[in-house]
């Protein structure tokens, strides 16, 4: 008996922490739109790069011809291309290929890496039919969405700030990515020039955009997180030289270095932090996205199997690795509806080497996804509205006259279906049922890479 008391009280300790009612959310968001401004002000002035893309233009349907993006982000990355027939006729044809990143070549150099990229580049042109019709003699044009914060100066360079997710080279930092992946393709004989660097939130934007004339606003929630939307370009004191034409500018908010007096963290969370690559950073990214939420659930179980002999009485050794437990595994579970929970015991004996748990035990365990993913999810959704009320789209006047899509995208968004509802939902109860009504979520599948796609078009160098 004593130790279920113990598991139950580590559970609601857990529940209490991890609390975030409506009052607590609406601090995060206010919090948030009080960033955004300090990011916008000045560099440097907010815990939020808010950094400029230098997309003053989002697509307009109008792009035409055969385009390549490259889309460097975290687990895998995608090549594309597209064939795109201009107004009406959209996109005609499209082919990607997915590769996996070795993981000794996310801590590895950067040659090796960018080396990698090119070689497969090299591969998926070789492979390339001839439905696709490049004009004789004009070099290939790639939109390159990388997917880490990085400094831009124009639409085509940009250094990187930092690497996130688990990457960690240090000889990339401070260096221009598109020299760095130029410098590759020459080496691994790939004649292609970069037009636009983007990150996967601009291209995501992109890409709702050319689908949605309604789109300002992209959110990330995939390995990591992160929202880019479009601002008026005299709402940026830090913007200097001459304002674009369009009187806009994208910005990539880099939110999932977001942090805030009014986030719920917990031990675990702090302790989580402080073993990772990045101690300090990433704070937002670390409680909301999906390089992390199995892991918070895998450090609970470790803390309940030690004071509680949840699984016995020793903690069962596989239960002590970091990131054994994945997020999608987490989600299966969370997922369960079986009478017997018989995926969360397949889960707990396949991965941690668990077997033979009660259900007693697999309801707790399901019941810890539950408070994980569900803060998580209602962390993301108060983020959304923190970016709503920057942009004025939270009052009703505004809501009257004008609709606003959110175009979303990444694997924990599009894969953990009880995650996905409750920031659905907590976006609603945040914005109350008239103004919900012209605000709307859309699914923005693999948007970033023909989005990437489309910015390489209207920053073609033939145009
Ligand atoms: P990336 O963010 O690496 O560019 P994705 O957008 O495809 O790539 O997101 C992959 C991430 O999404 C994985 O690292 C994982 O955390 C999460 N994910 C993938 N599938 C699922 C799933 N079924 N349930 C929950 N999370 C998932
Ligand atoms: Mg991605």
């Amino acid at each position: 008996a004593g130790r279920w008391a113990r598991a139950a009280e580590i559970l609601k300790e857990l529940e209490e922490r991890c609390g975030t009612p409506e009052g607590r959310l609406r601090q995060v968001a206010d919090a948030m739109a009080v960033e955004m401004h300090a990011g916008l002000a000045s560099e440097g002035g907010s815990k939020l790069k808010m950094l400029i893309s230098y997309v003053d233009n989002l697509p307009t349907g109008d792009e035409e011809g055969v385009f390549y993006a490259l889309d460097l982000g975290g687990t895998n990355f995608r090549v594309l291309r597209v064939q795109l027939g201009g107004k009406e006729a959209g996109v005609v044809n499209q082919e990607f290929a997915e590769v996996s990143i070795p993981p000794n070549l996310m801590v590895g150099t950067s040659d090796e890496l960018f080396d990698y990229i090119a070689a497969e580049l090299a591969k998926f042109i070789s492979q390339e039919g001839d439905n696709f019709h490049l004009p004789p003699g004009r070099q290939r044009e790639l939109g390159f969405t990388f997917s880490f914060p990085v400094m831009q100066l124009s639409i085509a360079s940009g250094t990187l700030i930092r690497w996130t997710k688990g990457f960690s080279i240090d000889d990339t930092v401070g260096q221009d990515v598109v020299v760095e992946l130029t410098r590759a393709m020459e080496r691994q004989g790939v004649d292609m020039r970069v037009s636009a660097l983007v990150n996967d939130t601009i291209g995501t934007l992109a890409g709702g955009r050319y689908t949605n004339k309604d789109a300002v606003i992209a959110v990330i929630l995939g390995t990591g997180t992160n929202a880019a939307y479009v601002e008026r370009a005299q709402a940026i004191p830090k913007l200097h030289g001459p304002p674009p034409k369009s009187g806009e500018m994208v910005i990539n908010m880099e939110w999932g270095n977001f942090r805030s007096s009014h986030l719920p963290l917990t031990e675990y969370d702090h302790a989580l932090d402080a073993e990772s690559l990045n101690p300090g950073e990433q704070i937002f990214e670390k409680i909301t996205s999906g390089m992390y939420l199995g892991e918070i659930v895998r450090r609970v179980l470790c803390k309940m199997a030690d004071e509680a002999a949840l699984f016995g009485d020793t903690v069962p050794p596989k239960l002590r690795t970091p990131f054994i437990l994945r997020t999608p595994e987490m989600s299966a579970m969370h997922h369960d509806t079986s009478p017997d929970l018989r995926v969360v015991g397949d889960k707990l004996k396949d991965i941690l080497e668990i077997s033979n748990t009660s259900l007693k035990t697999r309801k707790v365990v399901v019941e810890l996804c539950n408070i994980v993913a569900t803060r998580g999810a209602r962390l993301a959704a108060a983020g959304v509205f923190g970016i709503l009320k920057k942009m004025g789209r939270d009052t009703s006047r505004e809501a009257e006259t004008q609709k606003t899509v959110i175009a979303m995208d990444g694997g924990l968004y599009e894969h953990y279906t009880t995650y996905r509802t409750c920031l659905e939902n907590t976006l609603n109860e945040l914005l109350g049922e008239d103004i919900s009504k012209s605000i709307s979520v859309e699914h923005s599948n693999d948007g970033s890479g023909i989005g990437a796609a489309l910015l390489a078009a209207s920053h073609s160098h033939y145009l």
